[in-house]
């Protein structure tokens, strides 16, 4: 089976062929070509409709090489049909502009190549990802992205989310404190470099059983840098009070559930410290720990086409007339088709 899946929720254009004998086995000859064009704003943070311009542009290009790809593939494979033998697109969250390009370029090739078209939750695909790559069976998964902060487990049919961020996302708060340093966006890589020659200094911690905020670390962080505390002791300590948030509740989520598998998706989750405290936490209690290639932890298509393969493999399409975009699209209300004949 080979898929084109398309991303597109904010800064990411991006499409991907994913090339697979048999969707559910994971299989080490797997091919996973993705091509995107990123979107870098000028100044400031994203700008929803400069993110939707520049996804209006480049969406063109970007499946236009993923499906010459295809083509190529299918050529040397001595196929004569359609490239793809369906189409995947993010349906949710993200920005809605954004999102409605990716599904109105979906359904135009879905429809063109006379191939089913898939609604990939993105969230679900950043775990997804992780637990094909890894082999794992049921593992819980931490999602640490820009917009977003949740941690999952599956359970009867569903990825119940055991605890996420009650206000901003991990990496937008982030990116908030940079902007405010007057870093350009984003402001991930930079805190990390910084964090490096730091000290710790300390921020507010706040975990209410399984749920975190960060909004309250983002303003005492741009507070300590206006108050003249080095700036690299404020990276040093939001990546320390952050990162051990997630880690702490990461852990609970593992002993609650009594699994004993840990994968990280999301773009925050290519932070090296972030992925050392869940290393070790893990360790400590036995389990095991995957974090994919930094190329499916931040947004890529390379995870929408992925998944795409395994809800086409269980008839999971959907018609033309409901292929309407989410933008609060919540991992929770994804049935989760691929897994139906798991017990739990
Ligand atoms: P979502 O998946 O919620 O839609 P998103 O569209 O913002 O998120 P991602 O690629 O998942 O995109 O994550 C981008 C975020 O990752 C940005 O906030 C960026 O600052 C952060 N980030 C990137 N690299 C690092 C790093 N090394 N350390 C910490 N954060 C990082």
């Amino acid at each position: 089976m080979r898929v084109l899946g398309i991303e597109g929720t904010a800064w990411a254009a991006s499409a991907s062929v994913f090339e697979t004998d048999d969707p559910a086995v994971v299989a080490s000859d797997d091919h996973v070509f993705i091509e995107t064009d990123a979107y870098q704003p000028d100044s400031g943070g994203i700008h929803p409709r400069e993110a939707a311009e520049h996804m209006g542009e480049a969406i063109p290009q970007v499946v236009g090489t993923a499906l010459s790809h295809a083509r190529e593939r299918a050529d040397a494979a001595g196929e004569t049909g359609p490239p793809v033998d369906a189409v995947a697109f993010s349906r949710g969250p993200g920005l809605g502009p954004c999102l409605r390009i990716v599904a109105t370029a979906a359904r135009a090739v879905a429809q063109r190549l006379d191939v089913p078209l898939v609604g990939v939750n993105h969230m679900v695909a950043h775990l997804e990802v992780g637990r094909y790559r890894s082999g794992f069976d049921s593992p819980v998964c931490l999602n640490a992205s820009g917009a977003n902060a949740h941690v999952l487990g599956y359970r009867n049919g569903r990825y119940r989310v055991l605890g996420e961020t009650m206000d901003t996302g991990v990496g937008n708060a982030i990116d908030k404190f940079t902007r405010h340093v007057g870093w350009q966006h984003p402001g991930g890589p930079k805190v990390e470099r910084r964090a490096r020659e730091g000290e710790y200094h300390p921020l507010p911690y706040v975990v209410k059983g399984m749920d975190f905020s960060f909004s309250g670390i983002m303003s005492a962080a741009k507070q300590a840098v206006d108050d003249d505390t080095p700036v690299e002791n404020v990276c040093r300590g939001m990546e320390e009070t952050i990162f051990a948030m997630l880690t702490e509740v990461a852990e609970r989520a593992l002993s609650l559930t009594g699994a004993d598998e840990l994968v990280l998706g999301g773009g925050v989750g290519q932070n090296e410290r972030l992925q050392g405290m869940l290393r070790e936490m893990c360790e400590q209690r036995g389990a095991d720990f995957y974090a994919p290639e930094d190329r499916f932890l931040r947004d890529n298509a390379g995870m929408i086409a992925m998944l795409g393969a395994r809800m086409v493999a269980a008839g999971d399409t959907l018609a033309i007339e409901e292929s309407g975009i989410d933008s609060n699209f919540r991992p929770d209300e994804v049935p989760v088709t691929w897994r139906a004949d798991e017990a739990v």
